[in-house]
């Protein structure tokens, strides 16, 4: 019986989600019924996991199950779930308000391109409110699992601004999702569209999802199961169809899109598990959005009970793209995440993630190179990030990344280490590389000039995390690797002569320099790196690259302030006329000018750009002042 009814309005990021999911939903307005089905799914999951300490609270309704009914006339369709259920409290929280902290990125994420913004829906805990997509109107009816009749909840809402809460008897334990149909999506009231569409996306839901059986064309009173209800990781490799796999994917990891590859394995012996684990086309949106908190996206399993979502637990950071399911056999089923995390088992298992997900990319590299190509493409500088975190498989990593190279094609990423090794010029002990802030800047740089003279590669490196990696990742198959902004060059005995020599021909002008350039730099020397450039700057081997301390100053982070050591070419016609300037105010121009074009090569910020412009000004008119 209905008491009293009262009206609330929702929180303004519900109401601004509900907009969105509403709108940009609506050519794939089907997959309402996938995330109303995964709702009641982790309802079943959570009873039966509660349960597990507290088994009264099945009662005589152990067996979980799912139901989907319809009414032509009324324009309804009903899920319906005898899982944990809501208290009032919790549907308010739930239902009402988004407590979830991803809600904002959710919000912040969305590009206006549907295809984009409809894959992010799911993702973030708005799942629900796809339900609006099709409704003009929802009823929920609840009761938590333990509580009394009585105690049952109606709540309701036409997904505008507010909802409404009534306490009411609820007979059964669990919550019923009513959808008032708008008149355009009336289609979705028929056994057939639902049939197909539960198959489509919810085959491997573990609990039966149930319809009543069809007489003459109308639902008669008898139950029938519709979907496999199997636990598709439990099942022998042989009897999986790549469909199932793929369609398993998508009920898990909420993408609509096909998986990139996957790998399913049972381990036997003294501990058993089974791992699914698949590596996406896209890449997910925590991943776009550089989340490292509240990872998600491997279901945790001890004997097909649901135990909790523990990406963070099974895989490291640098796999975190990686979606899937984990059933082990020998856990406790009362396993906190505390325990996890400090678990000899789960760490096996972890270990054990690693391997198969590398194996899989492993298999790709070799056997796949348009996959592989597409995966480099969605995860290679993720999966850089494991040169640092995991020392252990660095080798096998290190041996998956792609990099651009001057013997590359363009920005192309597709060289690999071993390319590399393998085109080394005899003689050559070192893996070189340049680190910049795009393609264009690496490549042009003009530490790579003597380089090219050379026919040496060098690798060029323009991701954030590439800075990262290098300042850990030094050797290589017993190969040192070098940034060619750093120490000395590998010049060969007649290379050095000249070197000497043209060092010592350019003492007066490298004196004149230093005293032109005054603090404004803590050294001036004769480069080996330039042929063509008139300066560039080099780096001490535990200097930042001028464009990184630019970005970390840029993102408020403190950087020390470390003046720069000036490479001149004193073959060149403007370091020439530096040298023969007699006027002193010119000469200070030209050098400052030197620095200055050093500095913007190598990505750093000008301190002072106006005064930059008119020295470029003075200079390119002859004048003074
Ligand atoms: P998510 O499932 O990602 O958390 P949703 O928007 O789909 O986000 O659901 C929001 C919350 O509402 C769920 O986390 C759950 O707590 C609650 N909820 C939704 N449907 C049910 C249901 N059938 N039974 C119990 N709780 C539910
Ligand atoms: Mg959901």
């Amino acid at each position: 019986m209905s008491t009293t009814t009262e009206t609330r309005p929702f929180e303004a990021e519900v109401a601004q989600v509900l907009r969105l999911v509403t709108h940009s939903l609506y050519s794939h307005k089907e997959i309402f019924l996938r995330e109303l089905v995964s709702n009641a799914s982790d309802a079943c999951d959570k009873l039966r996991f509660e349960a597990i300490g507290k088994p009264e609270l099945l009662g005589d309704d152990a067996e979980l199950h799912i139901d989907i009914a319809f009414d032509k006339d009324a324009k309804t369709l009903t899920v319906r779930d005898n899982g944990i259920g809501m208290s009032r409290d919790e549907i308010v929280a739930n239902l009402g308000s988004i407590a979830s902290s991803g809600t904002r990125k959710f919000l912040e994420s969305l590009s206006g391109e549907q295809q984009a913004d409809a894959r992010l829906i799911g993702q973030f805990g708005v799942g629900f409110y796809s339900a609006f997509v099709v409704a003009d109107k929802v009823t929920v009816l609840s009761r938590r699992a333990g509580a009394d009749a009585k105690d049952g909840v109606r709540w309701e809402s036409d997904g505008k601004g507010e909802y409404s809460l009534a306490v009411e008897d609820v007979a059964a334990r669990g919550t019923s999702v009513i959808l008032h149909l708008k008149e355009d999506d009336i289609e979705f009231a028929d056994g057939w569209k639902l049939r197909d569409l539960i198959r489509k996306y919810s085959d491997h839901v573990a609990f039966p999802i149930r319809m009543r059986k069809q007489k003459d064309g109308k639902p008669a009173d008898e139950w029938e199961t519709v979907n496999d209800a199997s636990a598709l990781w439990a099942k022998p490799k042989s009897e999986i169809t790549d469909d199932e796999y793929k369609a398993f994917y998508k009920s898990l990891g909420h993408d609509f899109n096909d998986p990139l590859a996957w790998t399913h394995n049972r381990v036997e012996g003294s501990q058993r598990f089974t791992t699914l684990l698949y590596v996406p086309a896209q890449p997910p949106f925590d991943l776009l959005m550089g989340a490292r908190d509240e990872r998600r996206g491997v279901r945790l399993y001890i004997k097909r009970v649901f135990i909790m979502d523990a990406a963070e637990e099974l895989l490291p950071n640098y796999l975190r793209f990686v979606r899937g399911v984990v059933d082990a056999d020998d856990l406790p089923l009362n396993v906190s995440r505390e325990i996890l995390q400090h678990n000899r088992q789960i760490e096996r298992i972890k270990a054990s993630c690693v391997k198969r997900v590398l194996d899989l990319i492993e298999h790709l590299a070799k056997n796949d190179a348009d996959k592989f190509k597409t995966f480099c493409k969605a995860f290679g500088n993720t999966l850089k990030e494991g040169i640092v975190e995991d020392p252990s498989n660095r080798e096998r990593i290190a041996r998956l990344l792609r990099f651009a190279s001057t013997q590359g094609e363009g920005a192309e990423q597709n060289v690999s280490l071993d390319d590399y090794v393998g085109r080394m010029q005899p003689g050559q002990d070192t893996i070189w590389y340049v680190t910049a802030d795009s393609y264009r800047a690496a490549a042009g740089s003009p530490q790579l000039e003597a380089f090219k003279a050379k026919g040496i590669e060098v690798l060029l490196m323009f991701d954030r995390v590439d800075e990262w990696m290098v300042g850990q990742f030094t050797e290589y198959a017993g190969k040192q690797l070098k940034n060619v902004a750093k120490g000395e060059l590998p010049l060969d005995a007649a290379d050095k002569l000249k070197q000497e020599e043209a060092a010592k021909a350019a003492e007066p002008l490298v004196k004149k320099l230093k005293e032109l350039l005054g603090d404004r730099v803590s050294d001036v020397r004769v480069s080996a790196r330039l042929t063509d450039s008139p300066s560039c700057l080099a780096l001490s081997d535990y200097e930042l690259a001028p464009h990184l301390a630019r970005l970390l100053r840029e993102a408020g982070q403190d950087v020390p302030d470390s003046k720069p050591t000036l490479e001149i070419n004193p073959a060149h016609a403007l370091v020439k006329r530096v040298e023969s300037e007699a006027d002193e105010t010119k000469a200070k121009d030209l050098a400052m000018l030197l620095l200055e074009q050093a500095e913007i090569t190598a990505g750093a910020a000008l301190s002072d750009p106006a005064a930059f412009v008119q020295r470029m000004n003075r200079a390119l008119l002859g004048t003074r002042t």
